[in-house]
Formats: structure tokens, sequence, C-alpha cells
């Protein structure tokens, strides 16, 4: 569903992406590990297209991300992405924020929009939030309302760049478990994380990065037991 070829990305003389080659099967969900600065967020940035590439090719659902324009803006809906900062629309309503993306790109009718919104709120357990402000809710609830509203343009595959690591702990399960029953329905999905318990319950595959490259790729329990390269082993040395 995602592919990933040769892909390769400079940030002047630093190369961040070095010839990145993955594939993500429709209904996989694979997560990506690795230190910081290895390159992981520029890897979302580029599938989603908020960033641009030197060379290779990405493909999502058998088309080439164009660059620009209105086939750009269309198959940037197919991929949800949902950050580490929740990026809510401060000064709408929970409700608001959800419609908005449905009516406004998609052309969704308010009723149909609102009737949507409140079926994707309820399923990531805030539904009696929705006409509250952003402000009024607690990270783990904003969070949850991030996927929602990502979910609401019925994305192909979702990307999720360290959706828990601006949460207080005692946040941090409720929207692993929205993310844990995401993946269980099938949802194709991209998430950075470092919680080894996600990957565990979740993950098909276990992508590790260092220095823009993929060093290693297996499955989670194969990875955190016997990781193959030095570099793992000392990064999942210092983080478990
Ligand atoms: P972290 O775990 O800290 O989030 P990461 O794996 O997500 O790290 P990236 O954010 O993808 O890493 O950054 C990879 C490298 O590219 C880093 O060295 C970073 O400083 C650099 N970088 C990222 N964005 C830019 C930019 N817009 N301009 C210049 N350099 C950048
Ligand atoms: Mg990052």
């Amino acid at each position: 569903l995602v592919s990933l070829t040769n892909v390769n990305k400079h940030f002047g003389e630093l190369h961040v992406l070095r010839d990145i080659n993955l594939d993500v099967a429709r209904g996989e969900v694979v997560v990506v590990i690795g230190p910081s600065g290895s390159g992981k967020s520029t890897l979302c940035r580029a599938i989603n297209r908020l960033e641009t590439i030197d060379d290779g090719q990405i493909m999502i659902d058998g088309e080439v991300l164009p660059a620009e324009g209105k086939a750009l803006a269309k198959l940037r809906a197919d991929v949800g992405m949902v950050f580490q900062s929740f990026n809510l629309f401060a000064h709408k309503s929970i409700l608001e924020n959800v419609t908005l993306g449905p009516i406004k790109v998609k052309g969704m009718k308010g009723g149909e929009a609102k009737e949507l919104a409140m079926s994707l709120l309820k399923r990531v357990g805030v539904d009696n939030q929705a006409q509250k402000l952003p402000a009024q809710l607690s990270g783990g609830q904003q969070q949850r309302v991030a996927i929602a509203r990502a979910l609401a343009m019925k994305p192909k595959v979702m990307l999720f760049d360290e959706p828990t690591s601006a949460l207080d702990p005692e946040m941090i399960n409720e929207v692993l478990d929205s993310m844990v029953a995401l993946a269980k329905e099938g949802m194709t999905m991209i998430v950075v994380t470092h919680e080894m318990g996600f990957a565990r319950k979740a993950a098909d595959r276990v992508v590790f990065m260092a220095d823009g490259q993929i060093m290693e790729e297996a499955t989670p329990e194969s990875f955190f037991t016997n990781p193959q390269s030095d570099r793992a082993k000392d990064f999942l040395g210092k983080i478990l």
C-alpha cells in the first residue's frame, strides 16, 4: 500500500534519508524506532509530502506521490497523520476540529460530517467532550481527538510520529489503547514510537533506523530479544 524505493533526502550537507526501501502492505502495522536524529520524522513527513525528497519514489496505493496541486491534496487525504503535538485548532470546538476536513476537503454535508465525527469521537472515547475547546481537554484526550480528526478523512494509511511522547505518563495508555484498537481493526499504520508495549501488542514489523538508514527489520519479538546490529543493541540497551 505504501512503497518507498531508493528514497534519499538531504538537508544541506546532511544526508538524512539514505536509500530507504520500505514496503508496507495493506493492514500492516510497522513500528519505526531509532535514535534521535536518525530521520524518523523526516521519513513520515516525506510519506505525507510535507517534505520533498531528492530522489527515489514514494507510492501510495499504486500512485506515485505527486509534487503539488490537486492530485497531491487528494493523495494526501489518503494519508492521515498524527504528530507529537496535537495541532488542534484552538478556537474551534472538538466537534468542529473533526468535521472541518471532511466538509472543506471532501465536500461532505454538515449533518453527515457531524454524524461521522461523533462516531469517531466515540470510538476513541471522547464523544462527551465534543462541544468543548481543545484547551479544556487533557493531553491524552486531545491526542485522541487528533486521531479521530485524521480518521475522519478516511485515510488508507495512518502515520503516527511519537504520538505519546508529549503526554504525561498516565495518559499514554489511553492513546496507545486507541491505536491498538485501530491496528486490530485492520488499519495500515506506520508508527514512530519507543513504546515497546505498543510494538509488542500491535506491530507486525519493527524497522530500526540509524543515520538515515534502515539498519534492521524484524518482528517485534525477534528485534527486542535478538537485535542483530551493534547500533540496535546499543540503542535497546539505552531505552530498555
Ligand atoms: P527524533 O527522535 O529526535 O524525533 P528523528 O529520527 O525524527 O529524531 P529527524 O527529525 O527526521 O530525526 O531529523 C533527522 C536529521 O535531520 C536531524 O539531524 C535533524 O537535525 C535534521 N533536520 C530535520 N529537519 C530539518 C530541517 N528542516 N532543516 C535542516 N535539518 C533538519
Ligand atoms: Mg522525530
